[in-house]
């Protein structure tokens, strides 16, 4: 087995607790991996004047891989997201997020098998806004007015929403791929193209023209995002991988994730042509943190993404396994599975659940 460096960014709130689970359970699967600690979100701010020092990026450039905790946002202030800030600097325009019915988990359904393919670079993400009553508002409300495109308050906040071709393309070719190399069936595009046409609607016609070069290999189809996030909640083991534009894809991998057993148990990678970002889908969690109560699965999974990546498939399988058992063996699991579940068996720690997991890797 080959070693590996790869850069760890705890992150912060619950992020501090799921990261070092993680690194028992990979260093319990056999995995040979060397930790790079690097630091992102606001604590840095006071030691760095960032949140984001250009060493850590500097990190994840160097190794090429990173897995990384949840870096908390604050609301409403000028603090741009750490996290979208990371795959732009990057360049990770794919957001990967499988959604496994896990037994013993709580989810509504024990058959889902899909996989969220969410454009990351674009779309009411890319951060082009213009503050409420500023000069930049104003002018694109004249010219909205001049170019007869539509009427806005004068009193609007106003923030763009860019699809490229170029993006649509990238995505829904790596979606097919993807589809192609796992032996999936199936690619369904969500989007909303009867209503913003010149935005969702390229993405669905690039959607159709790339689903061409596939004939054959892989199906597609697609669905408006509304009668998607009904036809998930009715019956998700339709879809198979389904690519989204990057707001949409963003809400999706919540509602996917509520349906197998909540946030605790979804893993993601943020994937681009050179480096990869390994990370859960959850955020950090403030209510919990430090409380040692979060539940580590999503950080444990997302890190067997990485080693899938890294080729390390044996390791990864080995994790998968081990999860699976201690979810369906159900001694010893979290309060957030617990409350779904409605048992009545007492709520393991973080702690006690990652003992549970590394007794499983050494059997
Ligand atoms: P959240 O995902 O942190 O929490 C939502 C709910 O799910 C909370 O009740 C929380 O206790 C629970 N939860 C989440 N993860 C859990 C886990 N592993 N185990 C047990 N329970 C868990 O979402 P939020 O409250 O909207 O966001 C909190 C902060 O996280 C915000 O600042 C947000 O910007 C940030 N955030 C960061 C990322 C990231 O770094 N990738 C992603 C999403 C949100």
């Amino acid at each position: 087995m080959a070693r590996h460096t790869v850069t760890l960014i705890p992150g912060d709130g619950i992020g501090v607790e799921t990261s070092a689970a993680m690194q028992r359970v990979v260093e319990a699967c056999g995995a040979e991996i060397d930790w790079e600690i690097a630091e992102a979100g606001a604590h840095c701010l006071e030691t760095e004047g960032t949140p984001l020092p250009d060493s850590t990026i500097e990190a994840v450039k160097r190794n090429k891989v990173a897995i990384k905790g949840p870096i908390t946002t604050p609301v409403g202030t000028g603090f741009r997201s750490v996290n979208v800030a990371l795959r732009k600097t990057l360049g990770l325009y794919v957001c990967l997020r499988p959604v496994v019915s896990l037994p013993g988990a709580g989810g509504r359904y024990d058959n889902v098998d899909l996989v969220i393919v969410r454009e990351n670079s674009e779309d009411l993400y890319a951060g082009v806004e213009f503050k409420e009553g500023s000069e930049g508002a104003r002018k694109l409300i004249d010219l909205c007015t001049e170019e007869g495109a539509g009427t806005i308050r004068p009193d609007s906040g106003i923030s763009v929403k860019p699809i490229s071709v170029t993006a649509s393309q990238d995505i829904v070719r790596y979606a097919f791929e993807y589809a192609l190399k796992h032996g999936r069936k199936k690619v369904t595009a969500a989007h909303k193209a009867n209503i913003m046409k010149y935005s969702d609607g390229l993405f669905l016609r690039v959607a159709h023209e790339v689903a061409k070069e596939y004939e054959g290999r892989v199906d597609f189809d697609d669905r408006i995002i509304d009668a998607f996030c009904m036809n998930m909640v009715t019956d998700p083991s339709q879809f198979d991988v389904v690519v989204f534009p990057n707001l949409y894809g963003d809400i999706a991998s919540d509602l996917a994730a509520g349906l197998v057993g909540g946030l605790g148990i979804a893993p993601g990678a943020n994937i681009g042509k050179e480096y990869a970002v390994f990370e859960a889908v959850h955020g950090s969690a403030p209510n919990i943190a430090g409380q040692n109560k979060a539940n580590p699965t999503a950080e444990i999974l997302s890190a067997a993404m990485m080693l899938d990546h890294l080729g390390e498939l044996e390791a990864a399988a080995r994790i998968r396994r081990a999860v699976t058992e201690v979810y369906a063996a159900g001694e010893c699991l979290t309060g957030d599975i617990r409350n779904l579940t409605g048992s009545d068996k007492p709520a393991a720690s973080c702690t006690e659940f990652t003992d549970a997991l590394v007794a499983a890797l050494a059997k």
